[in-house]
C-alpha cells in the first residue's frame, strides 16, 4: 500500500474527539485530531505546520516514544474492535516530509543564548530559540551532537540519520556549535559573559551503582557506550543484567547480539517495569530470560572468579498513591550463576559545579527546584531536559525545552 494511502486510512479511523485523551498524554501536546483531519483532507502542508507548532523532534519521537503509555495507549478506540489510532505512524510519515524551509523564522534581534549540552533537549531549544530570532550558541563536551542517541542508544534501536538532519537544520538556522567544551572543565560562567540566557541541558548520564566495577561487574551505560564505539568488552559469557528500565533492556538486547547468554534480574514483575512494554516484548522474543521479583544482594566470588549473584526474593504490594506496585523483601535468598554482572539501575544528573555557583537553584534534597530557573548576576539560568527531570524520555525532554523557551521569549 502507498504510504499516503496508509496514513490517510489511519487518519480516517480517528474519531476527532473534542477532549482527546491522546493529546492529554502526549508530553508535547501534539494537535493529534487536527493533524489527522488535515491528512484526511489531503492537506499535508497544514499537517506539517500543525506538527511543527508543538515539536521539532518528530523523527525521533515517532520512532522512540513509549506510545503505549502515551497517545496510542490512551486512544478511546483502544478497547474496541478498531483498536487505537497509530498516530506515531502518521508522525513518522510527516517527519520524513519536513524540510528546513518548513521552520518559520522571525528576524534576528541579536539577544544571545548559550546552551550547554547538545542532546535532544539542547537541540530542540536551540531550534526554537533560533526561530524566535535569538543568537544561539551550543557548547558540547563531545565531538558530535545528539546526546544519548549518538553515544549510547544501540544502532538496532535507531540509526536513521536524524542527527545529521539536525546538524543541517542547526546550520541553516545559524546556530553555532562549539565542540569539546565541557562545563566544569574547560567551560565556566566567565566564558559565557556575553550571554543573557544560559540553558543547562547536560542530561542524566551518571549511573547509580550498588556494586563497584571490576572485570566481572560493569555499568550498563559503560557497556552501551563501548558498543556504540564498536568496542567489545566481552562476548560468549553468561550475563546477568540488573534493572527494569530502558537501559537494562538495551544492554540485554545488545549483549545478546554479542553471543552472550543474557538474563535480566528485576525486583518487581516486568509488567511493573519502567521500560516500555514493547522493548520488554522484544527482549523476551530475542531469548532474554526475565528473572522477576528478585532483589540483588551481592556478587558471589570464588577465589578470583565470579560465581554469580546472590538475590533475595521479593513480593509485590499494592501502593495506592504510586502508579505501580511496590516490593517487599522476603528473606529467601538464592544464587543465580553468571560470568558477568551488568548494573542498569538508574541514572542521575551531576550538579556539583552548578550547585556551587547557584545554591538557590536547588531544594533541600539537592534537586533542581521544579521551575528550573534562577538569576546569576545579569543572567537568567534555565535547566532543561534530563538535567532538570532526572532520567525521563525524549518527549519529556522536548516538552521541558519548550517550557524554557517560552520563559525566555516571554521575558
Ligand atoms: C540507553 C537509553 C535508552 C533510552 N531509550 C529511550 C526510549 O526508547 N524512548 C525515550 O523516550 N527515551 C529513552 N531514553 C531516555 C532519553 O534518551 C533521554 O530522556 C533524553 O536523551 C534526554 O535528552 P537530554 O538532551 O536531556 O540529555 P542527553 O541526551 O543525555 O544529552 C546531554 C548532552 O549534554 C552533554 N554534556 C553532558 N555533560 C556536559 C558538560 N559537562 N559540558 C558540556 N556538555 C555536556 C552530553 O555529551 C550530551 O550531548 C533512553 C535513555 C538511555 C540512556
Amino acid at each position: 500500500m502507498d504510504d499516503f494511502v496508509k496514513v490517510k486510512k489511519i487518519a480516517q479511523k480517528c474519531l476527532k474527539c473534542k477532549h482527546p485523551t491522546c493529546v492529554k498524554h502526549c508530553p508535547v501536546g501534539n494537535h493529534i485530531p487536527e493533524i489527522l483531519s488535515a491528512i484526511e483532507q489531503e492537506n499535508i502542508a497544514q499537517a506539517k505546520k500543525l506538527l511543527l507548532e508543538t515539536t521539532n523532534a518528530s523523527f525521533i519521537c515517532a520512532k522512540l516514544c513509549d506510545v503505549q503509555r502515551q497517545c496510542y495507549g490512551h486512544c478511546v478506540l483502544r478497547n474496541t474492535d478498531k483498536g487505537s489510532v497509530a498516530f506515531y505512524e502518521v508522525e513518522a510519515y510527516l517527519a520524513e516530509l519536513i524540510q528546513a524551509q518548513d521552520y518559520v523564522c522571525h528576524d534576528n534581534h541579536g539577544q544571545r543564548v548559550a546552551i550547554i549540552g547538545a542532546g535532544l533537549a539542547g537541540i530542540s531549544a536551540a531550534i526554537d530559540l533560533a526561530q524566535h530570532g535569538y543568537h544561539v550558541e551550543i557548547f558540547e563536551k563531545r565531538e558530535k551532537i545528539g546526546g544519548v542517541i549518538t553515544d549510547t542508544l544501540p544502532d538496532f534501536r535507531f540509526s536513521e540519520g536524524a542527527i545529521e538532519k539536525y546538524e543541517i537544520l542547526l546550520d541553516t538556522l545559524g546556530v553555532q556549535i562549539h565542540y569539546g567544551k565541557e562545563w566544569g572543565r574547560n567551560l565556566t560562567i566567565e566564558d559565557l559573559d556575553d550571554f543573557l540566557y544560559i540553558l543547562f541541558a547536560l542530561g542524566a548520564g551518571v549511573s547509580k551503582r550498588n556494586f563497584p566495577s571490576s572485570p566481572f561487574v560493569y555499568d550498563g551505560m559503560e557497556v552501551l557506550r563501548a558498543l556504540k564505539q564498536k568496542r567489545i568488552l566481552f562476548e560468549h559469557k553468561s550475563v546477568l543484567v540488573i534493572g527494569g528500565g530502558n537501559v537494562a533492556m538495551d544492554v540485554a538486547r545488545a549483549l545478546k547480539r554479542m553471543n552472550n547468554e543474557v538474563k535480566i534480574v528485576y525486583r518487581r514483575t516486568m509488567d511493573q517495569a519502567p521500560a516500555s512494554q514493547i522493548e520488554i516484548a522484544h527482549a523476551k522474543n530475542e531469548g532474554i530470560i526475565m528473572e522477576e521479583c528478585l532483589s540483588p544482594v551481592e556478587p558471589i566470588y570464588h577465589k578470583e572468579s565470579l560465581m554469580g549473584l546472590l538475590v533475595e526474593q521479593t513480593k509485590l504490594v499494592e501502593e495506592p498513591t504510586k502508579g505501580r506496585k511496590n516490593f517487599q523483601k522476603t528473606g529467601l535468598t538464592s544464587v543465580i550463576s553468571a560470568d558477568v554482572i551488568v548494573e542498569a539501575i538508574g541514572l542521575e544528573p551531576e550538579y556539583t559545579v552548578l550547585r556551587q555557583l547557584v545554591p538557590a537553584l536547588f531544594d533541600e534534597e539537592g534537586w533542581v527546584q521544579s521551575e528550573g530557573v534562577a538569576r546569576y548576576k545579569d543572567k537568567t539560568l534555565l535547566v532543561i531536559g534530563d538535567y532538570l527531570l532526572g532520567a525521563s524520555s525524549f518527549a519529556q525532554a522536548v516538552a521541558s525545552s519548550k517550557q524554557a523557551v517560552k520563559k525566555v521569549v516571554d521575558g
